[in-house]
C-alpha cells in the first residue's frame, strides 16, 4: 500500500512538472498563449468568443496587408474588434490594456507570415512603440506612428536610439 501511494505521488508530481512544458509547446505552436493563461476552469464560452475575435482580427489584418480593404475600414473594424476583445477580457477580469497586447501579438504573427511569404523583405523597429514592423510601411501598425523618412532604413531616430 505505501508503495502505491508513492507511485501516485510520483505520477502527480510528473504531471505538475510537465504542465508548464505543455503550455510552452502550445504557445510556440501558435494559436492561443493568451487565451490559455487565464480562466481554464471557467468561462469556456468567453474564451471561445475571444478566439473568434482573435481570428477575425487576424483575418482583418491580413486583408489589410493584402490591400483588400482600405486603411479607414481597417482602422474602424480594428477598433470594433478591440472593444469586443476588451469587453470579453473584462468578463474574465483581465485588464483592458491586454486587448492592445492581443492586437500586438496578432501583428507579430502576421508579420511573421508576411516574411515567410516574401512580402516583407526587411523589418525595422518602430521608434515610437518599439514593436517590429515592415521597413516599407509608412505607418506603424501598432501605434500608427508615421516614420518621417517614409520607409528608408532607420539610421538614428530623433527621440531615442532603439537597439534590439
Ligand atoms: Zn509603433
Amino acid at each position: 500500500m505505501p508503495y502505491l501511494i508513492g507511485l501516485l505521488i510520483t505520477l502527480v508530481s510528473i504531471a505538475l512538472l510537465a504542465r508548464p512544458i505543455l503550455r510552452r509547446v502550445q504557445t510556440t505552436s501558435g494559436s492561443s498563449s493568451l487565451l490559455d493563461s487565464q480562466g481554464d476552469s471557467r468561462g469556456d464560452g468567453v474564451q471561445w468568443q475571444r478566439q473568434q475575435v482573435y481570428d477575425e482580427i487576424k483575418t482583418l489584418i491580413l486583408d489589410y496587408e493584402l490591400g483588400n480593404i482600405p486603411p479607414e475600414e481597417y482602422n474602424e473594424k480594428l477598433g470594433t474588434y478591440r472593444l469586443q476583445a476588451a469587453s470579453l477580457l473584462r468578463q474574465q477580469e483581465l485588464l483592458l490594456h491586454e486587448s492592445r497586447y492581443l492586437v500586438d501579438e496578432m501583428e507579430d504573427e502576421v508579420l511573421a507570415l508576411r516574411i515567410s511569404w516574401g512580402t516583407v523583405k526587411e523589418v525595422t523597429t518602430c521608434g515610437e512603440c518599439g514593436g517590429e514592423r515592415d521597413l516599407n510601411a509608412a505607418l506603424c501598425p501598432r501605434c500608427e506612428f508615421q516614420s518621417e523618412d517614409g520607409g528608408s532604413p532607420i539610421t538614428t531616430s530623433p527621440s531615442e536610439e532603439e537597439t534590439s
